[in-house]
């Protein structure tokens, strides 16, 4: 039986880390802290799942097109591939959002996977009952997934695995309060090797 808690990692694509079309400071440094999330999940029998944008070439969602942002994660592009650092087990569970070129999709429960099975979907057949968040971005992604998640699972924001864009400063600081005071609880690689949550 698998365990009631899974690990979404959201968004850790090579456009959201530097050098990438939408680069998110330091985005690459989330890696390393999902990498020992990952192994530690992957002991307990416990889903890992990779959200990932998946935008069509033409959508609202860029710049060109009425949208807000530069063009990103492009279907098929080396942008939209994970970030090499992040070590997916072969068994991750992968979900796309941002296929509907008339939708923004920041939430990882607007995702779907290969056979088109929404993220809710996913955890409820696997009877999670607790879901652990981290990726890209803060403030958008994150903030979305988090928010998303709250209204059916227990939710820990993983705060040393995330990074945001902050268009304005202070916008991820003010996501994690807004994800806090929504009812995420706080968990750091820290708190969690010491307090060997089992
Ligand atoms: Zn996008």
């Amino acid at each position: 039986m698998s365990a009631p808690r899974a690990l979404l990692i959201v968004d850790v694509q090579n456009d959201f880390c530097p050098g990438g079309a939408l680069a998110v400071v330091d985005g690459d440094k989330v890696a390393a802290v999902l990498n020992k999330y990952i192994a530690a999940f992957v002991k307990q029998d416990a889903l890992v799942i990779a959200s990932r944008d998946w935008h069509p070439r033409k959508t609202k969602h860029f710049k060109e097109f009425g949208g807000p942002w530069p063009a990103h994660c492009v279907q098929n592009t080396p942008g939209a591939a994970f970030h090499p650092a992040l070590k997916l087990p072969a068994r991750t569970i992968v979900v796309s959002k941002g296929m509907d070129p008339d939708k923004d999709s920041y939430s990882a429960f607007q995702a779907v996977d290969g056979r088109r099975r929404p993220l809710r979907d996913i955890l409820k057949d696997a009877g999670v009952k607790e879901l652990w968040v981290g990726g890209l971005a803060t403030d958008y992604c994150v903030k979305a997934s988090v928010l998303d998640a709250l209204k059916h699972f227990k939710v820990y924001l993983l705060t040393d695995a995330i990074r945001g864009v902050d268009i304005n400063p202070g916008d991820s600081k003010k996501a994690i309060d807004e994800m806090l005071k929504a009812g995420a609880r706080e968990m750091t690689l820290e708190n969690f090797s010491r307090k060997r949550i089992t």
